[in-house]
C-alpha cells in the first residue's frame, strides 16, 4: 500500500480508502462488511469512511461492530464521519453548533469510538453563518472528538472563506475536502480547487471513483438487477445513464473497457488508477458490495504505475472533458 499525506498535514492515509455509502446497512450486514473491511485492512488500507447520514446511522453502527470484532490497533486506523444530515427534526441537520456537537456525540456512540480521525461538513449550510460552523468544527477538534476537520462538496470560495475565518480568529482551519472525482467528473478537483492546494495545503479524499460503478463497465450492456443502479431505491442514479449525458458516460465506460483490455487490467482498476495518478488526491475512497470487488480494486495501485503520459493522453482524448487550465484565485 502507498500512504499519502492528507494535504499539508502530518497524517498519512492509504492511497486507496474504503467507504460505506449505500453498501453498509442497505446491501451489507455486519458479516459481509467485516469481510470487505478485513480484505481492505489486510492489504494496508487504513482509511475507512462513514457519515451520520449513511443508512440513517446504521453504517456507523456496523462499522463500529466490525472495528470491535477485528480488534485492530486504533493507531493503525483513520476513521472518518460527516455531519449534516442527522435526522428529521429542525435541529437535526445542517451545520449549526448544536447539530455539529450533537451529531458528533451520536456518531461516536454508534461507532463506539472515543474519537474519529476526520470529520467533514457533509455539504455547505447556507442557513448557518459560516463563522458559527468554523468555530464549532474547530472546537470539535480541540475537544478531542476529531483530529482534523474538513468539508465535502464546498466551493473553493467557501473553503477559502472558512480558512480565512480560522486564521483571523485563531481557530483550527479545515485540512481536507471530500469531492466527487472520477473520469466523468473532473472540474472541481482539477481546476476549481487548484489554488487551494498551493495556498492552503488542502488535502482531498475523493468519492465515487467508479461513478457508482459505471466505470467498471457493468452497465455497458444494460443494468444488472444485482447492481447499485438496479436497486429500486436508486432510480435517481439510474437516470445518470439517460439522455445525451448518459450516452456519453456509457461511451467513456466502453472506451475505458477497451483500453483496459489492451493494458491487461480490468476497467475498474484502470478507472481507480487514473484517480491515483492525480498527486492532489490524498486518498481515493473505494466502495464495494462484495470482497471480490475489494480484491480487484486494490490491484489498481499496480496499474497506476503502468499509466504513462501517453496512456493518460489517450484517456483525455476519448473522454474529451479535460478541464481548462486551473483558474488562479489571485487573478480572479
Ligand atoms: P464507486 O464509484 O467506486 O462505486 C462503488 C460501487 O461500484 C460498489 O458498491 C459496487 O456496487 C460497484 N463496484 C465496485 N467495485 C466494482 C468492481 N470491481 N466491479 C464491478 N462493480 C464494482 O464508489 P462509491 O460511490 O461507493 O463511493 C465510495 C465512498 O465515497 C463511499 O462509500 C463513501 O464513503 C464516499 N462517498 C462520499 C460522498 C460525499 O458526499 N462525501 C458521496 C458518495 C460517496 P454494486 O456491486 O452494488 O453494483
Amino acid at each position: 500500500m502507498e500512504y499519502r499525506h492528507l494535504g499539508r498535514s502530518g497524517l498519512r492515509v492509504s492511497a486507496l480508502g474504503f467507504g460505506s455509502w449505500i453498501t453498509f446497512g442497505d446491501q451489507l450486514g455486519e458479516d459481509a462488511a467485516y469481510q470487505c473491511m478485513k480484505t481492505a485492512y489486510d492489504a494496508g488500507v487504513n482509511f475507512f469512511d462513514n457519515a451520520e447520514a449513511y443508512a440513517m446511522g446504521e453504517a456507523e453502527t456496523i462499522m463500529g461492530k466490525v472495528l470491535k470484532r477485528a480488534g485492530w490497533a486504533r493507531s493503525d486506523l483513520v476513521v472518518s464521519t460527516k455531519v449534516f444530515w442527522g435526522g428529521a427534526g429542525p435541529n437535526d441537520r445542517g451545520l449549526s453548533r448544536k447539530h455539529v456537537f450533537e451529531g458528533m456525540y451520536a456518531s461516536l456512540d454508534r461507532l463506539d469510538l472515543d474519537y474519529v480521525d476526520l470529520v467533514y461538513c457533509h455539504r455547505p449550510d447556507l442557513h448557518t453563518p459560516i463563522e458559527e460552523t468554523v468555530r464549532a468544527m474547530s472546537d470539535v477538534v480541540t475537544s478531542g472528538m476529531a483530529f482534523y476537520w474538513g468539508t465535502s462538496e464546498w466551493s473553493a470560495e467557501q473553503i477559502r472563506h472558512a480558512a480565512e475565518i480560522a486564521a483571523r480568529e485563531h481557530l483550527v482551519a479545515p485540512t481536507m475536502e471530500q469531492p466527487q472525482y472520477n473520469l466523468l467528473v473532473r472540474e472541481r478537483v482539477e481546476s476549481e480547487y487548484a489554488p487551494l492546494y498551493r495556498d492552503l495545503g488542502l488535502g482531498t479524499t475523493v468519492w465515487s471513483p467508479l461513478a457508482s460503478g459505471i466505470l467498471s463497465g457493468k452497465y455497458n450492456d444494460g443494468i444488472p438487477p444485482d447492481s447499485r443502479l438496479g436497486h429500486e431505491r436508486y432510480a435517481w442514479l439510474r437516470r445518470t445513464l439517460e439522455g445525451e449525458e448518459g450516452a456519453w458516460r456509457l461511451r467513456v465506460a466502453r472506451d475505458l473497457a477497451a483500453l483496459a483490455s489492451e493494458l491487461g487490467c480490468t476497467p475498474s482498476q484502470l478507472a481507480l488508477a487514473w484517480c491515483l495518478k492525480n498527486p492532489q488526491v490524498s486518498s481515493v475512497i473505494t466502495g464495494a458490495s462484495r470482497p471480490a470487488q475489494v480484491v480487484e480494486n486494490l490491484a489498481a495501485l499496480a496499474v497506476a504505475a503502468q499509466l504513462t503520459p501517453e496512456v493518460m493522453d489517450r484517456i483525455d482524448a476519448f473522454a474529451g472533458n479535460r478541464p481548462a487550465e486551473p483558474k488562479d484565485w489571485r487573478t480572479m
